[in-house]
């Protein structure tokens, strides 16, 4: 199987190996330092200001975006949504579920955020601000340096998705000036899913600490009093964490965050390239680096993953809701080669050559 998605994504020898062995008993020292050491990866690489903190919630990272909404929001603030697709339309949903009055800025399939589109909503009392750094369903990348000056300029508490753009564009936390940042495990950290992270600056801190919230399972407060002492407050999922410590230091060994990042930017790069022969288009007024979108021209987005999946055995990423047969995405990230790449051209050449493309 070679898998193209956007997650869970393909994992190297080492983290599937870790995978094969027993799971430890977690309150001890041993475990809770491991937990401490991924914090402080975390922060460094998430360029996060100094007396920022992480936590480690066992839940898949819509989890973590609707414990922010949760611990960070309330009926008194006003959020501004970056509604770019299915992703941006969660944070409405949630915004919704917990009565955060919000306003969407929609953009159209594709399109990228501008400076114009984002002042317009200056002056109208916004005091937050939710983007999916990468909205993957369509893989536009927003600038999250852009977007921080707006907040800045406007006191606006500022959260990024970072779930699927974390070590695959890069980021600086404490330059864009995000409060908050939210990643998982099954993305580029490219281990299974049930880990998602949070980093919280210290204004978000406060905030969490402010806010009385009426969650026990996505309670900030509760996390962050535990991740003092490396640990949290239930069971987490003990294996995905050691799986995340390795890959963290894999990281480190292949020369960190920016050679990761290259390393991404490189393999999407050659996939497009690549591509151009094809009758396919893409969707993306500014690409991100850990997925392309893609309009085929001759057949159904459906169809073709359908196709792959059962007689190339090969997974690229379907999409739903109205786009189901007009986009489908390849992903870059995880375990991936430029000659695995040529492996699925290869598969799209021979669709060709039979007439199904
Ligand atoms: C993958 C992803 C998520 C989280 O999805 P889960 O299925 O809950 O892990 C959230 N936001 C973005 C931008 C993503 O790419």
């Amino acid at each position: 199987m070679l898998n193209f998605t956007v997650g869970p994504v393909m994992s190297s020898q080492n983290i599937l190996d870790i995978g094969g062995m027993q799971v430890p008993y977690f309150r001890t020292e041993e475990f809770s330092r491991i937990m401490l050491e991924n914090e402080q990866y975390i922060l460094r690489y998430s360029k996060a200001s100094s007396g920022s903190k992480v936590v480690f919630m066992t839940c898949s990272s819509t989890g973590s975006m609707e414990s922010v909404v949760m611990n960070c929001f309330s009926k008194n603030d006003l959020v501004l949504v970056i509604n770019g697709g299915s992703f941006g339309h969660r944070f409405i949903e949630l915004c919704e579920i917990h009565q955060v009055p919000f306003i969407s800025l929609d953009l159209e399939p594709g399109r990228k955020l501008t400076r114009e589109h984002l002042y317009e909503f200056e002056g109208k009392g916004i005091t937050g601000l939710l983007v999916n750094v990468d909205e993957t369903s369509t893989g536009v990348l927003y600038d999250t340096n852009m977007i921080g000056e707006f907040c800045k300029k406007n006191d606006i508490f500022y959260v990024c998705d970072c779930v699927s753009s974390f070590l695959a564009d890069s980021f600086d936390m404490q330059k864009c000036g995000a409060d908050v940042m939210i990643t998982g495990s099954q993305k580029v950290l490219a281990c299974p899913p049930g880990i998602s992270i949070i980093v919280l600056s210290p204004r978000a801190i406060q905030k969490v600490k402010d806010n009385n919230v009426r969650t026990m399972y996505l309670n900030l407060k509760n996390a962050l009093i535990n991740q003092e002492r490396g640990q949290t407050p239930f069971t987490p999922a003990v294996g995905i964490l050691l799986q995340i410590n390795a890959r963290l230091k894999e990281i480190e060994w292949n020369g960190g965050t920016d050679a990761e990042i290259e390393r991404i930017a490189a393999q999407a790069q050659d996939f497009r390239e690549k591509i151009r022969e094809l009758p396919f288009e893409l969707v993306s007024e500014s690409p991100a680096n850990a997925v392309t979108s893609i309009r085929p021209l001759t057949a159904k987005a459906y169809d073709i993953f359908l196709k792959l999946k059962n007689e190339y055995d090969i997974w690229v990423c379907p999409n739903g809701g109205d786009l189901k047969d007009v986009i489908f995405r390849v992903g870059h990230i995880g375990a991936l080669t430029c000659e695995d790449n040529t492996i699925l051209i290869n598969a799209f050449k021979d669709m060709q050559s039979k007439g199904f493309l």
